[in-house]
């Protein structure tokens, strides 16, 4: 037995109290709904973080991994994909928010937990934010170990995950991203780093709490992001292609002609700095503003706020890949250029 398991057992035989009995209350009802990922990864080796084969384990091994959960809320699973995060798709990110909005607006369900893959979680976590109707928790969460990682992270944090989704102090956020004893918004957080445990940060708008053991403790009473704007995708089935473009010094137009050519309906860039881009870049740009072509620019800077802009449109707080997000769902209601630009520049 090792040395978790003695003292655990330890513990329940009465050698060790902790705290007073409570008295049995309901549990909040909270779904996970499982993706894939890291979390869901396993390796030969116990000190493998890096070459483990994501995905390998369905959502009941998940929950059964963590018997814990069962102390905080009932938990029922259901699986959505089994993939890593870079096989996310349009097709299971309208799976997702249409079983969470069924889902959610049951009296009877208090929250949902997205279990995903790091690399694009906060797409799809933004994706939510701007999809899922209710007041009520829905919290994204993976693991940057595989399960099978001495020190795995993914059990904690997917407790911590179904604590914050069945408390009543996270409704009324928006969309949540618990990971490595950290809750934050998913409007702003982005992953910072390939392989630390505190990879997931907002650099400029910060957490909005973190966990105490398992105990989520806000720093701010409920708000959500000025302006977050609302998608219905009741009834939607696919989503025009948008396309991100890197720029660099001596970049040209040949990737944003290709994307075009690709059947792309709307462009973001990843600019320079403040969305700048190479001159004649920005000449091309204008020709597509003229022609009532969504062009957004954003930086890739990793942080900051890409200014209002007369070629093209300016993403505000937003990076490339939530720009993405934004200008695909916006291009699904609407392809009049100023209706666009004000989910951006408002
Ligand atoms: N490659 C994995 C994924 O995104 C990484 C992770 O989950 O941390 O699915």
């Amino acid at each position: 037995m090792n040395l978790q398991k003695t003292l655990l057992a330890a513990f329940a035989a009465g050698i060790f109290t902790i705290g007073a009995g409570h008295a049995q209350e309901p549990k909040p009802a909270v779904v996970v709904y499982a993706t894939g990922g890291t979390i869901a990864g396993a390796s030969k080796s116990n000190t493998d973080t890096t070459t483990y084969k994501a995905a390998s384990l369905g959502v009941q091994a998940l929950l059964e991994a963590v018997p814990e959960l069962a102390q905080v809320a009932k938990v029922s699973g259901e699986q959505i994909a089994n993939v890593g995060s870079n096989a996310i798709d349009q097709a299971i990110l309208l799976r997702l928010a249409h079983a969470i909005n069924i889902r959610l607006a049951e009296p009877s369900v208090h929250g949902a937990v997205v279990t995903h893959g790091t690399d694009t979680l906060e797409e799809t976590a933004f994706f939510l934010d701007l999809t899922t109707a209710s007041p009520k928790p829905v919290v994204v969460v993976g693991s940057m170990r595989p399960a099978t990682a001495i020190s795995a992270d993914g059990p904690m944090n997917l407790l911590q995950a179904v604590t914050l989704a069945a408390s009543k102090d996270a409704e009324n956020r928006g969309v949540l991203i618990a990971l490595n004893d950290r809750i934050g918004s998913a409007y702003y957080t982005t992953k910072t780093n390939t392989t630390a445990v505190d990879t997931f940060r907002a650099t400029e708008q910060g957490y909005l709490g973190m966990f105490i053991g398992t105990v989520p403790k806000f720093y701010y009473s409920a708000a959500t992001p000025v302006h977050k704007p609302h998608f219905n995708v009741e009834g939607v089935n696919s989503f025009p292609k948008v396309s991100i473009v890197y720029m660099h010094e001596d970049q040209d137009n040949e990737q944003i002609e290709a994307a075009i050519r690709a059947g792309a309906k709307g462009i973001v860039i990843a600019g320079t700095g403040n969305g700048s881009v190479p001159p004649d870049v920005k000449k091309r740009i204008l020709e597509l503003t003229e022609q009532g072509f969504p062009v957004v620019r954003s930086t890739r800077t990793g942080s900051g706020f890409a200014t209002k802009k007369m070629e093209g449109i300016g993403s505000g707080a937003l990076n490339p890949q939530k720009s993405r997000i934004l200008l695909m769902l916006a291009l699904s209601q609407s392809s009049d250029l100023p209706t666009i630009r004000r989910y951006f520049e408002e």
